[in-house]
């Protein structure tokens, strides 16, 4: 369910049960289940929100005044909006039972079969401008937000010293960019990753950024509606990757610009991909 899913569905809604099926799934919220229950009844849902792999709904709660429900998809999670009587999920985890304005009642479920993902209900912190939730206040936004402002992320990338690659890839300077989408990235920019931040060119800089936008939207329009399909890795990722993919897990195969056969390095204990001759690695320098 994306973010547009959940301003549609539920915002406006009034909490009229909190249903917490599997320990796992609470686990970040450190007060516990009850806690969590408590917090939520009677709160009404208010905003619902994105940023890198965070998604929250506002809250305003009767007792603590506005919260956020942090919402961890980690590898499977999945929110779903049900009618009260559609049967349960196998992997139901959380419940909460909702009433709209009209007394219209409906679910907001969530299912997780790996429980890597859950739910926490945190405090809200002012951050440049934002109310934020604590676990997301240090976390960028992503190219996408239209918020998102990229002369300052420019600025910001090229005064860190460090690589290109290991910028995009930075969530405190632009979130939502993962190992593939760097990748690709940096080829339709024509850019190493190894290449050093601060002798980039801005514009070098802002096109890279420019392209990490468009791998996202393009993966988004293809993989559909679900809202972590722009944060999965190569597993179960939808037919997107398979068909559009230039360089990422192309060891051997041709550049679709050049034809020079695409090389794998190592990186960080994962693996990046790029074309020799469109990519030309950086010189070591002493
Ligand atoms: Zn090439």
């Amino acid at each position: 369910m994306v973010r547009r899913g959940l301003v549609e569905h539920v915002l406006e809604h009034v909490v009229d049960s909190v249903e917490v099926r599997h320990p796992r799934a609470v686990r970040r919220h450190v007060a516990g289940a009850d806690d969590l229950a408590i917090a939520l009844l009677g709160a009404r849902l208010v905003q619902a929100e994105r940023r890198g792999k965070y998604l929250w709904l506002q809250a305003d709660t009767a007792k603590r005044g506005r919260q956020a429900v942090v919402v961890h998809l980690g590898m499977s999670g999945q929110l779903r909006v049900q009618p009260v009587d559609a049967p349960e999920e196998k992997h139901l985890r959380i419940r909460l039972r909702l009433r709209d304005g009209a007394g219209t009642r409906t679910e907001l479920r969530f299912v997780d079969q790996r429980t890597f993902g859950g739910w926490a209900v945190e405090p809200l912190q002012l951050v440049e401008g934002s109310w934020l939730p604590r676990p997301v206040a240090h976390i960028a936004r992503d190219p996408l937000d239209p918020a998102f402002d990229p002369e300052r992320v420019v600025t910001a990338l090229r005064r860190r010293r460090t690589e290109v690659k290991r910028a995009l890839l930075d969530q405190t300077l632009v979130s939502g960019i993962g190992n593939i989408y760097a990748d690709e990235a940096l080829w339709r920019a024509q850019l190493h990753g190894r290449r050093p931040t601060e002798r980039l060119t801005r514009v070098q800089v802002h096109r890279v950024l420019a392209e990490a936008a468009a791998v996202m939207t393009e993966a988004l329009a293809a993989g559909g509606t679900s809202f972590d399909a722009l944060y999965v890795n190569v597993n179960g990722a939808s037919g997107y990757f398979d068909r559009s993919l230039a360089v990422y897990g192309r060891t051997d195969r041709a550049c679709p610009r050049c034809g020079n056969p695409i090389v794998r390095e190592s990186f960080m204990n994962r693996s990046s991909f790029s074309c020799p001759r469109c990519q030309p690695a950086p010189r070591l320098r002493r």
